[in-house]
């Protein structure tokens, strides 16, 4: 069987420890996960209504490095945040089982033009184009679950140029990650290979070309890189 044109090349991040990487399927993100991000954003954390979106797979920036700052904006944010990795799926997953599905941990920047999106926002229109551009996700290494085992807290941050933006713990997020999980596989068949962002803490500031940032879940993954 012939393609018409090249097939798109098969985006992944690598395995800390590893030589075999993780093909990624999907990204998915959730909004408003911490309730002091909601609330420096006007919103509020809603426990009866997550806030999903995605961004493509080709989106991914692989252990960061250098970040090209995207075209049709003058105000890129950063959003650090816990990523998970899924080695399985399925739709309908309880939340007492979610994290068999897990295959690892990283940390990652959910980029955002934030003009866009608030421009967005006041319209009611959809985030894709504030969310969902080239090289809006870098992400580190993953580290596997059987190594990290399943983090309940652990703390994220994210400096730039040496000083630190956002710090919090991943036990402060308003959807938990089988929680996520749950929610999501009621909305999407999720597939080996998909990529949860679990949402930011609040500090979310502007990037500028030339800043180096340095995000980090301690113990289990950094991320460095510079907007070039
Ligand atoms: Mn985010």
């Amino acid at each position: 069987m012939a393609y018409v044109f090249d097939a798109p090349r098969i985006v992944s991040l690598p395995v800390a420890g590893s030589d075999a990487r993780f093909p990624v399927h999907r990204i998915y993100c959730i909004g408003r996960n911490y309730a002091e991000h909601a609330k420096e954003m006007g919103a509020t954390a809603d426990r009866s209504q997550p806030v999903f979106f995605l961004k493509p797979a080709d989106a991914l920036v692989p252990e960061g490095g250098d970040v090209a700052y995207p075209q049709a904006t003058s105000d890129l944010h950063h959003e650090v945040e816990m990523v998970v990795a899924l080695a399985s799926g399925g739709r309908d997953i309880a939340v007492a089982r979610a994290l068999e599905h897990v295959f690892g941990y990283g940390v990652g920047l959910d980029l955002t033009r934030r003009d866009l999106q608030a421009a967005a926002k006041a319209k009611s229109l959809p985030w894709d184009s504030a969310k969902a551009f080239d090289h809006s996700a870098p992400v580190s290494a993953l580290c596997r679950a059987d190594r990290t085992r399943h983090p309940r807290a652990a703390r994220l941050m994210l400096s730039v140029n040496g000083t630190l933006r956002q710090r919090a713990d991943i036990a402060d997020m308003v959807f938990t990650v089988p929680e996520i999980i749950h929610e999501l596989s009621l909305l999407w068949e999720l597939v080996p290979g998909d990529l949860i962002f679990t949402g930011t803490p609040a500090g979310v500031a502007a990037l500028a070309r030339g800043d180096r940032f340095r995000a980090e879940l301690e113990g289990i993954a950094v991320l460095e890189g510079r907007i070039v």
